[in-house]
């Protein structure tokens, strides 16, 4: 792995674990992240950053016990089932690492974004990253690296919320012209664009990615942005430094620019269950997010989209929905829920207190 970090000229260092920090407040136990004090105005920039509406998601803090895998959910009030909204003080315990958050990319009420950000997570990604960093840059677009286990992310910071479907258009341009693949259904292997959808219907979240700068809990470690010092402080202050995208500049980027078909909107859907789910709305219907291939006997089968993150189900008939009542569905290589919703950019709820 450290030699795509070499090879690019981003030290070894920003791709390892560091035992210890000798730079700021932050200390670093054997393999395990301690705390770092957050002050208030830490917490308001990234907010400013990267919150673009208050509902978000949670990293379980244990492992599934099949998976191994830990998964986000949404929080919602025991009792009432109400979301829970993100606050100034999940902020801080996310900077601090207590808890891993997710934020999500589309606010349901404009459409719009604060951020886009590009998640490059296989083999060669770091290459694909740093070809997109590039011409990002002869764009007059300023990208941050993030890194993360094999890959990482490039964020584009939005001087004020832009429509997804424009953001989508401008980065899907880009990744074409540079024979970058992009994920989607049936290409296991690939960039994932945020926003994932060129809108969401009013009560839909969308698609989150994991909060930057908090502790991811598989790796049980932070992953840094490419360029700063390892402290939260330092990464903020470098973040603030970057240069954000204006919808006029946005505007004239994708001028003439064709909308490619790589939308997993619900409404782009035209099955009649999915219109009948959009009457029942707050019930996750699979149909909304999977195109059922064909029917075998009582059932459509297509391929699961947890075993097709992991390249496999080639043949697309492991994931069987039942046709009479949807909400029913299994993979017969054994994928569990969990795995199956967090796929497809739609985690299963969990209760906090
Ligand atoms: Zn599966």
């Amino acid at each position: 792995m450290d030699s795509y970090y070499t090879q690019y000229g981003i030290p070894r260092e920003a791709a390892r674990i560091p035992k210890r920090q000798t730079k700021g407040k932050a200390r670093y136990a054997r393999g395990k992240e301690t705390k770092e004090v957050i002050a208030p105005q830490i917490i308001q920039d990234y907010r400013r950053l990267f919150v673009n509406r208050p509902a978000y998601t949670l990293q379980s803090a244990r492992p599934h016990p099949e998976t191994g895998r830990h998964y986000y959910f949404t929080p919602k009030k025991v009792g009432t089932g109400a979301p829970v909204e993100l606050t100034e003080s999940t902020i801080r315990r996310h900077l601090e690492g207590e808890i891993t958050i997710g934020l999500y990319a589309i606010n349901p009420a404009n459409q719009r974004c604060k951020w886009l950000a590009i998640d490059a997570d296989y083999q060669n990604a770091m290459e694909d990253l740093l070809k997109l960093q590039y011409r990002l840059t002869q764009d007059g677009v300023e990208p941050a690296l993030e890194l993360s286990r094999r890959g990482g992310h490039l964020w584009i910071f939005l001087a004020r919320p832009l429509l997804a479907k424009d953001c989508r258009v401008y980065i899907h341009d880009i990744a074409l012209r540079l024979g970058v693949a992009v994920k989607g259904w049936g290409l296991s292997e690939g960039i994932e664009v945020f926003p994932k959808h060129d809108s969401i219907e009013p009560s839909a979240f969308g698609s989150a990615l994991r909060g930057p700068l908090g502790i991811h809990r598989a790796a049980n470690r932070r992953f840094w942005f490419h360029g700063a010092d390892y402290t939260v402080d330092a990464q903020i202050a470098y973040l603030n430094g970057f240069r954000k995208l204006t919808e006029h500049e946005l505007e004239k980027l994708i001028a003439g620019k064709e909308r490619l078909k790589l939308d997993n909107s619900p409404q782009e859907r035209s099955t009649a269950s999915g219109r009948r789910a959009r009457t029942a709305r707050l019930e996750f219907r699979i149909l909304e997010y999977v195109a059922p291939l064909r029917k075998v006997g009582r059932n459509y089968v297509t391929r699961c989209p947890s075993c097709a993150e992991l390249g496999h189900d080639r043949s697309g008939d492991n994931l069987a929905i039942l046709i009479r009542d949807p909400r029913f569905y299994k993979c017969w290589a054994g994928c569990a829920k969990e795995m199956i919703r967090a796929a497809l950019g739609c985690p299963t709820h969990m209760e906090i207190a």
